[in-house]
């Protein structure tokens, strides 16, 4: 996330106010690996209580301090930052999940036009955490791939009724009663956040704006809380452990140095200490203090992917890409089935491609050909993940298939919402390409997709659809 804001002060323009941290009002979507597999965690026996299929359901991660979750056009639950942050426990942020699950199953979002509308005009950029790096020397690539993220702030302009909060809150006790789980956590949260009742519409947070606390609320739900509370499952260690994770990663990457320091003084010899105090040392360009931090993580829990995830990452950005695949590799063993750790992998293999020293062209070949089946699965994993697409076409033009460079070239502008970009490369590689190909076959669909005599309404790209499950 430190990458960001490196990116963002060569990036001129509009873009710079809605991916810089630390304001209520910046906004970025994120995506990591290891805070998506937890939230994943958290969530999907909520879905299921629900009577929703997990892998129908997205999570989308909103980089911003301020405290909020809310779902939009259909079964998308988005979740800031500062939600997971201001969480004391897991069941705090398993009971917003939960009312939040409510609301889907309930259908209270996807009858609002006024909420679908907004979604549709939006292209929602994501980027891993790691992904960015690539972009630092090539701030216009970077400016396409954040394209028009800004617009997703129409989504939480959205509020629903006092009917459908009520029964919404209701859902979600059903819900943690269900998988067994204390909903104390809601009405603790609840009653943290009361007193933002009394301060002024401007100074609450977004979700207290939506989701406003009255005291009624609070009471028609205590009874049913006491007596959901006496038959659940006590508090499970594993998920606490997951929360100071989620909370260290994000105080590492996101958060000043200070809070680093004032939150894990060297004194805090736990896990999560380490890992943000390593994090922040990266950040701050000491590598040899993140790489010592990380070797001591890796040593405590080896068989951790993020860890070794977060090592590949250091070398790599370090300007040590052929040392960054081993641990690459290892996070890939460990968490087949992450799409992102496969595309960090296949980035880390293309970068040792070019590493100063490498003469030998089988080796060479050997990587790109490694990583080209590393990004085709990633792809297969989310198939709208344009960074994915962005390596591939590296890929295909290291290999010389220049008509198969310029069709995924065509599928990264596509998933970013850029038709200018998407017509112009699938058009080129419809040239090139044979039709009976599927990637010949899928160039045309991108041309007549983004023919401009096709676009309707806002750019004609898809709803809301970037790391769709599938
Ligand atoms: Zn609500």
């Amino acid at each position: 996330m430190d990458v960001v804001k490196q990116l963002l002060r060569v990036v001129a323009g509009p873009v710079l106010a809605l991916a810089l941290p630390f304001t209520a009002s910046a906004q970025g979507l994120i995506r990591d690996a290891e805070i998506e597999t937890i939230l994943r965690e958290y969530s999907d026996p909520l879905f299921e209580a629900a009577g929703l299929k997990p892998a129908d359901v997205d999570i989308y991660i909103i980089q911003d301090d301020s405290l909020n979750a809310f779902v939009a056009a259909g079964q998308n639950v988005f979740i800031h930052t500062g939600l997971i942050m201001q969480s004391d426990t897991p069941e705090q942020l398993k009971g917003v999940i939960a009312h939040e699950t409510g609301h889907i199953a309930g259908g209270h979002n996807v009858t609002r036009e006024q909420a679908m509308g907004a979604a549709q005009g939006t292209s929602l950029i994501t980027l891993g955490l790691g992904a960015l790096a690539l972009f630092a020397g090539a701030p216009d690539a970077a400016m396409a791939l954040f394209g028009s993220a800004g617009q997703f702030g129409m989504l939480t302009a959205f509020t629903f009724t006092r009917t459908e909060e009520s029964a919404a809150d209701q859902y979600g006790l059903d819900f943690m009663e269900k998988t067994g789980q204390n909903p104390e956590g809601l009405l603790q949260f609840m009653e943290k956040f009361r007193y933002e009742e009394l301060m002024s519409v401007a100074r609450r947070d977004p979700y207290f704006r939506s989701h406003p606390i009255s005291t009624d609320r609070i009471a028609n739900m205590r009874k049913r809380v006491a007596q959901i509370a006496v038959n659940s499952k006590p508090q499970d260690a594993h998920s606490l452990e997951q929360l100071a994770m989620m909370k260290a990663k994000l105080v590492g990457f996101i958060g000043p140095p200070s809070r680093v320091l004032s939150r894990y003084p060297a004194s805090d010899q736990s896990i999560p200490a380490k890992y943000a105090r390593t994090i922040a040392a990266y950040r701050a360009v000491d590598i040899k203090a993140a790489m010592t931090g990380i070797d001591e993580l890796i040593s405590l829990k080896p068989d951790d992917p993020y860890f070794h995830e977060l090592k590949g990452q250091i070398l790599f950005e370090s300007g040590k890409a052929a040392e960054s695949v081993a641990p690459h590799r290892k996070s890939v063993e460990l968490a087949p089935q992450h799409a992102l750790l496969k595309v960090n992998l296949a980035r880390s293999l293309l970068g040792a491609k070019n590493a100063p020293g490498i003469k030998d062209e089988g080796l060479a070949e050997a990587r790109i050909k490694e990583a080209e089946g590393l990004l085709i699965d990633a792809i297969a994993l989310e198939k709208d993940n344009a960074f994915a697409w962005n390596q591939l076409a590296a890929v295909y033009a290291a290999q010389g298939r220049t008509g198969d460079a310029d069709f995924a070239t065509a599928e990264e502008a596509y998933n970013v919402g850029d038709m200018g970009r998407a017509q112009v490369f699938a058009m080129r590689a419809v040239k090139k390409l044979d039709p009976a190909t599927p990637n010949g076959q899928r160039a045309s669909d991108i041309a007549a997709l983004s023919d401009p005599r096709n676009r309707s309404g806002r750019g004609g790209r898809q709803p809301l659809a970037l790391h769709t499950k599938h």
